[in-house]
């Protein structure tokens, strides 16, 4: 039994199922409806393709029918059926609620669709796949006087409206109605002030898609003519690359270093007190260095025949005050670090909380404000929400005077607010029941952040204590908790709850055990999705709504890949990223990367011309892209040999790069079209005569596994090589019975 999110709410499927057996069962005609499968609008002819797995969300949106009586109303336009559903029912009959999916016009796939010659002219085209949304959305238009374009609050929201008025709003009222949250006050007084669209933010908007697209179309080319095929490159995607390539190289190059440390297990002479740790600090009061065993156990030798004795301990209250409430970058790094959700899952989960969730008999409700902002800001009506609750709740103590005030990144839009509930009143435990357990993690660390970043500071004794044995000084230390203040919602009170035992200077110690411990120095770690988001704004490379989709493009590119919870570039990331540094300086330039945000930041505030920002970039890329078409070595001719021999023609097969690495080619190619794995060094656990190689489901998506050399002859399939002196591994049977070789 699988248990799916349908149209906000809880459907359980008493066995798999896919998209299609779906509408079957539920008896909807497919040709009535747009189906969303986690957040992506899937094709009528992939519907039978699309297998439900457990928690996956559906939207099933209905083009036929809808609430308003023709002529005269109103047609409000949203992006997204869920947050369709959420809105319609806080407007009267009069309104008539509808999706639009996403944008209706967009640059065409096919060509870059941008006049380089006359100012960067976008060419937006309606794609196949919107044109039946548009015409349906034509249809609702007719007859009515009025439109509202209620898009989400942000650059894209503006310009997916902007482009919603120049298809539908000849001859028409049209209207830009923007909230941060979709509740029935947000959404009426949002109605009661609509305002025009605002060109600043179109233009901003414009100007990073038309950016973007310059930079991809021509360098994806450029890769697949120097370096292979189906090779891709991105403005900010590349500079994102090149952080964690830097950083792998960084690892790789580290030298560990050996050193040693000693500790004294200690206790007070008298009673019964709890032993604690104190660690060898100084020698002679010089910090010390100790770089092998040796010096460490004729230290340890000398120390054992020492008393020890207290010298001085310090008492020091700390405040712990409460961080902020949630920005998108926040909110991914704690995500990542406290449920381990990658940005992007983060970034679906809470799309889902803003855009509405079926809370019983109050149906369906948006639980969090828009989710990609840099602001920290509450508005006053929370704050004064968050300061009852506190009140109520966890009493006077832990109510700040006045309210806490936090300072938001210098750009960051005055209206838009941090990430927060919609009302602190609603306790995650009280919705747990209507929620997935992915939105209950989310919701309730959103819920914790804001409460506590209201609260006041927690107090801390942190008391610290020098002990000496003759010439050698120990340091203790250890914390009490005093006043749990923010820590109280956290849960992490006892964090802070380690105290040492009352202490006094001259106060003679018993030494119970004396330790000597090896260790090494380590390398910086390599990136998570929550240290490569934090590096990228700190760094002021992308803005909330890219961290996510720049992470995922590149896992999906196949330049980096998750190992255990860190992200490691591949060679081919590898070798992309220095192609592109040696050919690209400025483009792959961190600086100028986050010096083009500012720009797109200027455009959005008025300060600049869209036109202005993108002929700026077109003269430092133009003059690189011209000098790498001749100076950019040639990867592809340089193909390395093998001993292999192809046994489709009989040519040798050589070793090339491609869309997934570096893969075997017969080198009679183009008239052989020969490709396969290079196989790995293991040997094969069924057969014993064929080596692993690492294939792929015939589609090209999921996870690769890892076939026999052998086959068809061998058929052993293992979704993950065997580690060394392992038996066997874990068998997994795949759907695809006949995997096609990748290349
Ligand atoms: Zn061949
Ligand atoms: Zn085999």
């Amino acid at each position: 039994m699988i248990t799916i999110q349908l149209n906000g709410a809880k459907k359980t499927l008493k066995g798999p199922l896919t998209l299609a057996g779906l509408l079957l069962e539920l008896d909807v005609p497919k040709e009535k409806v747009v189906i969303e499968h986690n957040m992506e609008i899937i094709p009528k002819e992939r519907l039978a393709q699309v297998r439900l797995k457990e928690a996956d969300e559906v939207e099933i949106v209905h083009f036929v029918g809808g609430g308003a009586k023709s002529g005269g109303g109103a047609l409000v336009i949203v992006e997204s059926p869920a947050k369709c559903k959420t809105i319609n029912k806080y407007l009267g009959d009069r309104y008539e609620v509808a999706a639009s999916m996403g944008h209706v016009v967009d640059l065409p796939k096919s060509k870059m669709g941008i006049d380089l010659e006359h100012n960067f002219e976008p060419q937006y085209i309606v794609a196949k796949d919107r044109k039946k949304i548009l015409a349906e959305l034509k249809k609702k238009a007719k007859g009515k006087n009025e439109i509202y374009l209620a898009c989400d609050p942000d650059r894209e929201g503006e310009a997916i409206s902007w482009h919603l008025k120049n298809q539908l709003g000849a001859g028409k009222k049209v209207a830009r109605v923007v909230f941060n949250e979709i509740t029935k006050e947000a959404v009426l007084e949002a109605f009661n002030h609509p305002s025009d669209i605002d060109m600043n933010l179109v233009g901003a908007q414009q100007a990073r898609r038309v950016l973007d697209r310059i930079v991809g179309y021509s360098l994806s080319p450029l890769l697949w003519q120097k370096v292979g095929r189906g090779l891709s490159a991105g403005r900010v995607q590349s500079v994102a690359l090149r952080l964690v390539v830097d950083q792998e190289r960084k690892i790789r190059a580290f030298v560990p270093e050996e050193y040693w440390t000693i500790e004294a297990e200690l206790k007070k002479q008298k009673g019964a007190p709890k032993p604690f740790i104190a660690r060898l600090e100084k020698i002679d009061d010089k910090k010390i260095e100790m770089k092998d065993g040796q010096a460490a156990s004729s230290a340890v030798e000398n120390i054992k025949q020492l008393p020890f004795v207290v010298r001085e301990v310090k008492k020091q209250k700390k405040r712990r005050n409460p961080y902020p409430p949630f920005t998108t970058s926040k909110l991914q790094q704690a995500a990542y670090n406290l449920l381990k959700f990658p940005a992007s899952k983060t970034m679906r989960v809470a799309q889902t909380l803003y855009e509405g969730v079926e809370i019983g008999d109050e149906g369906s409700v948006g639980l969090i404000t828009y989710m990609r902002t840099d602001s920290v800001r509450l508005s006053g009506v929370a704050i004064e929400e968050t300061r009852g609750l506190i009140l109520k709740k966890y009493g006077k103590s832990y109510l700040p005077e006045k309210p806490n005030v936090y300072k938001s990144r210098k750009d960051a839009q005055a209206a838009h607010e941090a990430i927060r509930p919609t009302s602190v009143f609603r306790h995650p435990k009280d919705i747990e029941q209507y929620l997935s357990p992915d939105q209950f993690k989310l919701y309730s660390i959103i819920w914790r952040q804001t409460v506590s970043s209201q609260m006041t500071p927690a107090i801390v004794a942190q008391d610290t204590a020098d002990i000496a044995a003759g010439e050698y000084l120990f340091r203790a230390s250890g914390s009490r908790l005093e006043f749990p203040g923010c820590l109280v919602v956290q849960g992490r009170e006892e964090e802070q709850d380690n105290p040492l035992p009352n202490l006094e200077a001259g106060e003679m110690l018993t030494l119970l055990d004396l330790k000597h411990e090896q260790h090494f120095t380590k390398p910086s770690a390599r990136f998570t999705d929550a240290s490569l988001v934090k590096a990228l704004e700190e760094l002021g490379i992308g803005r909330p709504s890219t961290y996510a989709p720049t992470i995922q493009t590149l896992t999906e590119r196949d330049y980096i890949r998750r190992e255990g919870g860190s992200l490691v570039p591949t060679e081919l990331g590898m070798l992309v990223t220095d192609l592109l540094v040696k050919h690209f300086s400025k483009i792959l330039d961190f600086e100028f990367t986050a010096r083009m945000e500012e720009q797109l930041d200027e455009v959005e505030e008025g300060r600049n011309e869209w036109v202005n920002v993108v002929r700026e970039f077109y003269g430092v890329f133009s003059g690189q892209m011209e000098l790498a078409k001749v100076q950019m070595q040639t990867v592809k001719k340089e193909a390395e040999p093998t001993d292999e021999i192809c046994e489709t023609c009989g040519k040798p097969m050589v070793i090339k790069w491609g869309r997934r690495g570096r893969f075997m080619s017969c080198s009679g190619w183009p008239e052989c079209k020969n490709a396969k794995s290079i196989p790995t060094d293991a040997v094969c656990p069924q057969c014993g005569k064929g080596k692993l190689v690492a294939r792929r489901a015939r589609s090209g998506r999921g996870r690769p596994f890892y076939g026999c050399t052998k086959y068809p002859e061998c058929t052993f399939i293992a979704n993950r090589l065997p580690k060394a002196g392992e038996p066997a591994v874990d068998l997994k049977t795949l759907e695809e019975k006949d995997p096609e070789i990748y290349g």
